[in-house]
């Protein structure tokens, strides 16, 4: 059933294949969900990966999506995403993947069900969301507390994260998506 819009912001992330082309796919089929528009997306961020330190190194992204869909059918529509593009379900936690979707943010809705938290219970410990979010929507309130996404990112200086060569200085990746050019890997990449 369809919802008054609101503004969704999803992370995106990738450490296996060929992670740029995943979230460049994934991005296209975001912006083919019913009842959505793809309304912003952020550069893409190289980061270490969280938790297993034998994998290799995560590429993220933030995407905002204005959407009709409702909290659990977009959920539901990102893990048809995760699972089109490989992603098995029932593997370990933070192991490696070829796509993560998550749902960060949707409007200002609070929930708590088994299969849905949002906001994203882990959203302001994590610089490799805050970053692309940011660049998105830097003053977007983040619990706990409300501070802002930018004041959260601050206080997470000691976290690296670094941002993916583009093939110009201002091409974002919804624009390289669309004008299908690939962004490239650093040579620095690594943890
Ligand atoms: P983390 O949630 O810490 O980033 P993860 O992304 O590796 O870890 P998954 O294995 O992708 O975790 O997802 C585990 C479960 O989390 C999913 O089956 C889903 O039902 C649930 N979940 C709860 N809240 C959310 C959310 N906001 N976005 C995506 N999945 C969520
Ligand atoms: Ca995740
Ligand atoms: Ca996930």
């Amino acid at each position: 059933m369809n919802h008054r819009p609101a503004r969704a912001y999803i992370g995106l992330g990738s450490n296996r294949g060929d992670p740029v082309a995943q979230l460049r796919r994934a991005l296209a089929a975001l912006g083919g969900l019913p009842a959505s528009r793809l309304q912003a997306v952020s550069p893409f961020y190289v980061s270490a990966p969280m938790g297993r330190r034998n994998q290799s190194p995560f590429i993220n992204a933030v995407a905002a999506l204005d959407t009709a869909l409702a909290p659990m059918s977009l959920l539901r529509a990102l893990q048809r995403i995760e699972a089109a593009q490989g992603r098995r379900r029932g593997r370990r936690r933070w192991g490696p993947r070829p796509l993560d979707l998550d749902l960060l943010l949707y409007g200002a809705r609070r929930m708590r069900t088994a299969r849905l938290q949002v906001p994203h219970p882990r959203l302001s410990q994590r610089a490799f969301v805050l970053r692309p979010l940011c660049d998105v929507a830097p003053g977007v309130r983040v619990p706990p507390r409300q501070r802002r996404a930018r004041a959260w990112l601050r206080r997470l200086g000691s976290q690296r994260v670094a941002a993916l060569a583009a093939p110009t200085g201002t091409l974002t990746a919804l624009e390289s998506a669309a004008a299908g050019t690939s962004a490239q890997w650093p040579q620095s990449a690594g943890p």
